[in-house]
């Protein structure tokens, strides 16, 4: 290398893509990258184990590939005596003794972070160049010009847009299969026989010597932070995601669609595909999934129901949430339309609930760093949307627990369709049901001490008292909401005693 450094190219925890936009022309011989491993991003919500534990492993994956690639990297590990513990101070110090002329950085995943890096740079006055994320399909100011002038926005429209820009399961100019949503078929609960024992598992990556000094580091460093290491086995290279989405797309895909929406205990992954975290990661492009699940399609493999349903996750909401994100920073995060101020039980930390579905959700959340979508939106957020948990103490548990937790998908998905606090900028309505949705999608309810048809007495589900109390609550802003008016109405059968009976029960569910 020559004495000067030309570019310093930051490359972030969830930046882990040799092709990523701050390589486009590095020299070996002009450039360094520079990666950091620094405390806070680990503190400044209480992570949980599996979380840090997959970010640090495949950041120590990444840094292999890009010795292999002869990239130069100047690399700052957690365990080193003399880390800085927040990545704009541990910048600073490293600009002091790498002087490089320029820094670039790929939009970051995080708005908290960009600000950091763009103030470090500024601070050792070294200019900062910022490129745009290419491995999405569309750009925040794609959203922008989408947003522009409409009164509401909804996912639905933004999809059907991206189809026919990127001629995804379109025939002509006409969706494949004669339309552009098939939710109508899937949607299915399991029978009493539950998934059966020929249910597809995911690859299992055994953690290798890397991860496990990143599994024993963890354990020793962030002891108190939440959650547990023994079932640790996500993808953390480029290899372990392809090999991840072929096995989705083989094994899994088929059935995705019917069985979305489904809840089993003891089966965290069911038909899912466990993906988020190796594309949140950026080891997958959500381009070479969304081609993998089309040409499965296309080939008759999988039904266009599943397909179309799994693709719209990823070209419709996976997008969506992320112009949401980037367009209406750093306010967004203050949202908190419906006033909710209770604390976030302390349960949720633990898993020691009576409640069996809140039980099997945050355990499984606790051992794997995952839940999938309807746990997240229809059994945790659903009790702390209905409790009144102030929306930021939602946010960060959301933040810390999983493994594919980064705030530009997370904080829309908790804060704008999980707890309405965006006052139904993401959602046409908050998402509201008795403890009745959750006994339709898994067999829970039978082995739990309450009944989900119950709103008072000792046996009430807590979600069914809630419910109630919740429209109570909110019963004049809702009254005439176009999706909501239905439920309220649903009050005018309550008398002013059960009204009292059910305030009084919902006030003691919140004593803590
Ligand atoms: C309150 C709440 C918080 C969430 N937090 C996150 C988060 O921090 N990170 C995250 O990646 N997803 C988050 N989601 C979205 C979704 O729950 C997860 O993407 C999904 O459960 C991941 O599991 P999977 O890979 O098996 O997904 P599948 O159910 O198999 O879906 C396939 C893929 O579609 C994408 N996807 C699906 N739904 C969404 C969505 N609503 N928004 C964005 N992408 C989506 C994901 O990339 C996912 O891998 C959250 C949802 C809710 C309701
Ligand atoms: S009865 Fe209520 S608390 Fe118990 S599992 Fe069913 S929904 Fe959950």
């Amino acid at each position: 290398m020559s004495h000067t450094l030309r570019n310093l190219v930051l490359v972030l925890g969830d930046q882990l893509d040799l092709q990523a936009a701050a390589f486009d022309g590095f020299s070996a011989e002009h450039d360094a990258v520079w990666m950091a491993e620094v405390a806070e991003e680990s503190t400044h919500v209480w992570s949980s184990q599996p979380r840090i534990a997959v970010f640090l492993a495949a950041m120590r994956h990444f840094a292999r590939a890009l010795e292999a690639a002869g990239r130069p990297l100047h690399y700052r590990r957690l365990d080193a005596n003399d880390t800085q513990p927040t990545l704009a101070a541990q910048l600073r110090a490293d600009l002091a003794t790498l002087k490089p002329q320029r820094l670039l950085l790929t939009r970051p995943g995080d708005w908290r972070v960009l600000q950091a890096l763009q103030d470090a740079a500024q601070a050792a006055g070294v200019s900062m160049e910022l490129r745009e994320d290419r491995h999405f399909f569309t750009t925040p100011q794609d959203f922008a010009r989408h947003a522009q002038g409409r009164k509401g926005l909804r996912t639905e429209y933004f999809y059907r847009e991206q189809r026919q820009r990127f001629r995804v399961l379109m025939d002509g100019d006409q969706p494949q299969g004669g339309a552009w949503n098939f939710d109508a078929e899937n949607r299915e609960a399991f029978g009493p026989e539950g998934p059966g024992f020929d249910l597809p598992q995911p690859p299992h990556f055994e953690p290798d010597v890397v991860t496990r000094e990143v599994l024993d580091l963890v354990r020793r460093r962030f002891a108190d932070h939440p959650g547990r290491l023994d079932r640790f086995a996500w993808p953390l290279t480029r290899a372990q995601a392809l090999q991840a989405l072929q096995a989705f797309i083989h094994e899994r895909l088929p059935l995705f669609g019917p069985y979305q929406d489904a809840i089993w205990p003891g089966e965290p992954w069911l038909y899912h595909a466990q993906l988020s975290a190796a594309l949140n990661l950026k080891l997958l492009t959500p381009h070479e999934v969304v081609a993998a699940a089309e040409a499965a399609v296309r080939s008759g493999r999988v039904p266009i129901a599943s397909g179309e349903g799994f693709i719209r996750q990823i070209l419709g909401w996976r997008e969506y949430v992320r112009g949401i994100y980037w367009t209406r920073m750093p306010g967004y995060a203050e949202g908190n339309a419906l006033q909710a101020q209770h604390d976030l039980p302390a349960w949720y930390w633990t898993g020691d609930t009576d409640m069996a579905c809140l039980r099997d959700a945050l355990k499984q959340t606790l051992e794997h760093g995952y839940a999938h979508h309807i746990q997240r939106l229809m059994v945790t957020g659903l009790f702390a949307l209905l409790y009144g948990v102030e929306p930021r103490q939602v946010h960060a548990w959301y933040l810390s627990v999983y493994v594919d937790a980064v705030e530009w998908v997370e904080l829309p998905n908790t804060l704008g369709m999980s707890q309405y606090a965006d006052g139904g900028l993401m959602a046409s309505k908050p998402y509201i049901a008795t403890g009745k949705y959750i006994s339709r999608q898994s067999p829970l309810c039978g082995s739990c001490r309450y009944r989900p048809d119950e709103r008072v007495g000792a046996r009430a589900c807590p979600f069914t008292t809630l419910y109630w109390d919740f429209l109570l609550r909110h019963e004049a802003r809702f009254a005439n909401h176009p999706r909501l008016a239905l439920q309220v109405r649903g009050l005018a059968r309550v008398d002013e005693a059960e009204r009292a009976r059910i305030r009084a029960q919902a006030d003691a569910l919140r004593v803590p």
